[in-house]
């Protein structure tokens, strides 16, 4: 269950996400929401929710 914040997308206050792995090369960041335990993908361009699996998938060294 996404929590409201994350149900209206990634937006502030974005002091609820904390980052658990990066792809510096993107550059783009796996994020997790502190409320509800979402994952977003944020990059250069539209931040998009990801599955556990695409997470894993984007970044195999996260511990998720
Ligand atoms: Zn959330």
């Amino acid at each position: 269950m996404l929590c409201t914040d994350c149900q209206s997308g990634y937006h502030a206050p974005y002091d609820r996400f904390e980052r658990l792995a990066a792809n510096p090369e993107a550059p783009s960041y796996l994020m997790r929401c502190r409320q509800c335990g979402a994952l977003w993908n944020e990059s250069s361009g539209m931040p998009e929710l990801l599955t556990r699996t695409h997470a894993r998938w984007l970044y195999p060294e996260a511990r998720i």
